[in-house]
């Protein structure tokens, strides 16, 4: 079973409950982290991710709260004696700075992206896209490969056997005989999972079009409607903007996070987003969704 871990769900500042913003996905054996605040080795220890076979760590912005925790991370994993690489994707300017800190280890290996896809597994590709904040900062949207299931009886009834299986993947359809086959004629497709991940951010017409159909939508809501001027001026989200972004994207699921540590209690969040779209929560630190 594939899991989504949330491991810091505050913003700005840590409070006794909410780590700063990290998101773990565990997707068939990939280990990755979307940000990774301060404290989040200790986050993970805490919900029993093993922090030791992280794979690979995006990082949204270069604002403190989201990658203070990646200096502790390589020293914690460097002190272990680990070998096995690991990637760390940072926008533009993020080696420069971690460079400046601390002395990278061989198995580290760090990437600047900007937009577009930046990393396509097997089985899995991750798509970078720009945020509306106060600094260069983007959203990621993975995707898991769809799974497509043959129905074998009518497939070789229509003569389908060997490479013709690959071929009709690749290309939609296959030409039997003179005839023409078409995937949707012998095989049903699955879509795969899609996950977006939208820290510190405006509402913006690009997440809508990129988050488009996500089975999961996180995004922040750092404040409460009754609070949006200070949401405009500091380039963040309110609750009711989040759900409007869930709502207009189609995304089946909304979770937000980056809760500004000035509100007590997530309740508010909630009501406000759930007026919008129904299916809102304000995730909390350690909450886990287990997906196929
Ligand atoms: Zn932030
Ligand atoms: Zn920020």
């Amino acid at each position: 079973m594939n899991s989504l871990i949330f491991l810091g769900t505050g913003g700005s500042a840590p409070t006794k409950n909410r780590g700063m913003p990290s998101v773990a996905l565990n997707y068939n054996g990939n280990l990755m982290l979307f940000d990774c605040g301060e404290g989040t080795q200790r986050q993970m220890m805490r919900y029993k991710i093993h922090y030791g076979k992280v794979k690979y760590i995006f990082i949204s912005h270069l604002h403190l709260d989201h990658f203070l925790g990646v200096f502790g991370l390589i020293q914690t994993l460097k002190l272990g004696g680990r070998t096995e690489p690991l990637e760390i994707f940072l926008p533009r300017g993020g080696i420069k700075l971690i460079e400046a800190i601390v002395k990278i280890p061989e198995f580290v290996k760090m990437v600047e992206f900007g937009e577009g896809e930046i990393l396509k597994q097997n089985n899995f590709s991750i798509t970078t896209f720009l945020l509306d904040h106060n600094i260069e900062t983007y959203g990621f949207v993975f995707q898991s490969k769809n799974k497509i299931k043959f129905n074998e009886k009518k497939a070789k009834s229509l003569g389908m056997k060997g490479k013709m299986f690959t071929e009709i993947q690749k290309n939609g359809k296959i030409i039997i005989n003179g005839k023409v086959v078409k995937l949707s004629d012998v095989a049903e497709t699955k879509r795969g999972f899609k996950i977006s991940y939208c820290p510190d951010t405006r509402p913006s017409k690009k997440t809508v079009k990129y988050c488009k159909e996500s089975d999961i939508l996180i995004h922040e809501a750092a404040f409460l409607e009754e609070d949006k001027d200070q949401a405009q001026d500091r380039k963040h989200s309110t609750a009711k903007e989040a759900a409007q972004i869930a709502k207009q994207s189609k995304s089946k699921q909304l979770m937000m996070l980056h809760l500004s540590p000035r509100y007590k209690s997530p309740e508010n969040f909630e009501k406000e987003a759930k007026k919008v779209f129904k299916n809102s929560s304000v995730a909390e630190d350690g909450y886990i969704v287990k997906f196929a």
